[in-house]
């Protein structure tokens, strides 16, 4: 299984030694810090100290960690230059699997040009993007980025995340790869499983979003578990727990 975004730098090793155990074998962890950052230093050494140390500490418990690094939309800084440049650099290094987390919060416009630009790196590099959509006003969010999106990259290249049964509708019309968040307060595992058989598995991907807050570490492998038991299609199953996240990182 692959859990496709997490916050790994915010949670224990334990949390890492379970999710191996319960048939995860890969997990993408996001960019995002949870205090404000005063300067791009501080937000240089958190993206840092994901690729570094959380990829280290997770592989000690057998988790592969890959990473998706950028600036999350409520981390958006002043001068953001110094970590535009670095993810070029990351990019050719081929460090992360994508830009994310990024995306759009209180649609300011430093959030807005910092998004755009982002955009622009993943077309000139040909990467993908991981693209959170907040807990508030979400469909407001969410058709500002429908919006944005095609103006700078392919919607092939962008996951739109945390997209529940309230805007399912809306993303489902974009050519974008589309993230389930099961996590307490976001969505249960149950409606997770009610989206995806009303429109098909071949659009989503699945995660737990574990960070700060309130968070399951076991919320893939218990929707998947919960599929198989429901008997829906090893095929389908398949694409949920694993094959989409496959083909669309190319991991
Ligand atoms: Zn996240």
């Amino acid at each position: 299984m692959i859990d496709t975004h997490m916050h790994a730098d915010s949670r224990s090793s334990e949390d890492f030694e379970k999710m191996y155990l319960a048939g995860i074998d890969t997990a993408i962890t996001c960019s995002y810090y949870p205090y404000k950052i005063d300067n791009e230093t501080i937000l240089l050494n958190h993206l840092n100290r994901i690729l570094e140390y959380d990829t280290k500490r997770a592989r000690e418990y057998g988790l592969d960690l890959k990473v998706a690094l950028g600036i999350h939309p409520t981390n958006s800084i002043e001068n953001p230059e110094i970590i535009f440049e670095n993810l070029y650099k990351w990019i050719e290094g081929k460090q992360i699997v994508a830009i994310g987390e990024i995306g759009l919060e209180d649609l300011t416009e430093l959030e807005i040009s910092i998004f755009k630009r982002q955009l622009d790196i993943a077309d000139e590099t040909n990467s993908k993007v991981i693209i959170h959509t907040p807990r508030k006003n979400k469909k407001e969010v969410l058709n500002e980025i429908i919006e944005i999106i095609p103006q700078h990259l392919d919607e092939k290249q962008a996951v739109i995340d945390h997209i529940n049964p309230n805007v399912v509708d809306e993303a489902i019309k974009t050519d974008c790869m589309l993230g389930l968040t099961v996590q307490p307060q976001k969505m249960e595992k149950e409606e997770a499983i009610a989206i995806l058989d009303e429109y098909g598995f071949d659009r989503f991907l699945l995660n737990s979003d574990i960070s700060n807050k309130p968070s399951d570490p076991l919320s893939v492998p218990k929707t998947i578990r919960q599929l198989e038991r429901l008997k829906f299609k090893k095929e389908d199953i398949e694409k949920i727990s694993h094959k989409n996240a496959q083909n669309f990182f190319e991991i």
